[in-house]
């Protein structure tokens, strides 16, 4: 704590805990106690904390190669792009380090494309809430934090619509618009799942605009809401995804990808990243995808999230409860106050996250049972009670 009040840039809160280890979805501190991880490092990860596969893949391939950059070919990282690509929109893959770079391909390959069509200032609809990422492309599309007063000039040509208005967002897709970015369910917002009416408006607007639809499914993908992309539970298909997070198993990975007739968009010398697809952080990725994607797990994310959200639900400090699979949200009732809550929760063993005023998230490692959910809600009983 001396250290980071004495080197490290104070952009943090952090809550006054030092972790020092993790299995499974425990973590204990430096003074040996032990906690029920309900955060899982803001859903990185989701397959447990040091699961012996990807703990087992990261060594083998560490004591192989660590790099040896993209201008040559190596293993991982095209298998990688491979299983994406098959477990998704089927087109091609550009890997990456984070999930705002992810992003940033996402706008500079929906950009591209609508120069192709003749369009010179492209503009991308968002929705208020979103939050895609810290980079100035990724910031400019997050109107929340989008402060022109302190990080200004921000790129221009985002235009953002509320989120629960399909007649708004309609009207704002016009002849300018590059594409509509959209997460299937806002995370940094405290879990809003966006309404169907609204992503089919999306989807229709684009279609008859000739513009792409790009779903961020950074925190709702790698298995989150019970499915492995969160968009194979809704009724719209988009043209690009954009994973991070629980992607890289633990190690920085985030990928953008398309369907097949985009995967040419972005040619040679568009894009690139010096660390991108290393080959210790795609084969970590590569065992994240083989713990996760796996339908037993995934119905037990779909039965143990509606239990959990039941459970929430049924306690009376809570006044809503959102989410899908392991995604939740609750907003408390008016009075409370939910820092306090996390920081009593965290006392009594559960991390659980604080997205913003009255609101309390949770995204557990998804490999959790049925005792760690009732724990966690003996814990929230206790806490709220
Ligand atoms: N998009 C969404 C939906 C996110 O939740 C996040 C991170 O919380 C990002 C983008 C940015 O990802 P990263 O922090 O890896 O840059």
């Amino acid at each position: 704590m001396e250290l980071d009040a004495r080197y490290a840039m104070p952009t943090y809160g952090r809550a006054p805990v030092e972790f020092v280890r993790g299995e499974g979805a425990r973590l204990w501190d430096a003074d040996g106690k032990e906690y029920l991880d309900f955060f899982a490092g803001l859903s990185v990860h989701n397959a447990g904390h040091c699961h012996p596969l990807i703990v087992a893949a990261i060594r083998d391939q560490a004591e192989r190669l660590g790099g040896a950059s993209n201008l040559y070919y190596t293993e991982p990282a095209m298998r990688l792009c491979q299983r994406l690509a098959e477990s998704s929109l089927g087109g091609k893959v550009f890997l990456c380090n984070s999930g705002t770079e992810a992003n940033e391909c996402a706008i500079k390959l929906v950009r591209k494309h609508a120069h192709l069509r003749g369009i010179e200032t492209p503009e991308i609809v968002v929705l208020e809430g979103a939050f895609h990422g810290r980079t100035l492309g990724a910031l400019a599309a997050t109107p929340r934090l989008a402060r022109e007063d302190l990080f200004g000039p921000l790129p221009a040509g985002f235009a953002p619509v509320p989120r629960d208005d399909p007649a708004a967002l309609r009207a704002a897709v016009g002849e300018r618009t590059a594409a509509v970015m959209i997460e299937p369910i806002q995370g940094e917002a405290g879990i809003f799942p966006i309404a169907d009416e609204v992503l089919l408006a999306a989807r229709e607007a684009c279609d008859v605009a000739g513009a792409l639809l790009v779903l961020d499914e950074i925190q709702s993908g790698m298995g989150r809401t019970g499915s492995l992309w969160a968009y194979e539970q809704l009724h719209v298909r988009p043209d690009v995804i954009t994973v991070a997070k629980a992607l890289g198993g633990g190690l920085p990975v985030g990928a953008c990808v398309t369907t097949p007739e985009l995967g040419e968009v972005l040619g040679r010398g568009d894009h690139g990243s010096t660390f991108a697809g290393a080959p210790i952080a795609a084969a970590a990725g590569l065992a994240a995808l083989e713990v996760i994607d796996d339908p037993a797990l995934l119905r037990g994310v779909r039965e143990l999230g509606a239990r959990f959200m039941q459970g929430l639900g049924a306690l009376d400090a809570v006044a809503e409860v959102r989410g899908r699979g392991l995604m939740v949200g609750v907003t408390l009732a008016d009075g409370l106050d939910s820092s306090a809550v996390a920081a009593r929760a965290l006392d009594q063993g559960l991390v659980i996250n604080v997205p913003g005023p009255l609101m309390l998230r949770f995204l557990p490692p998804l490999i959790i049972g049925e005792e760690e959910v009732e724990a966690a809600h003996g814990i929230m009983a206790r806490v709220l009670g």
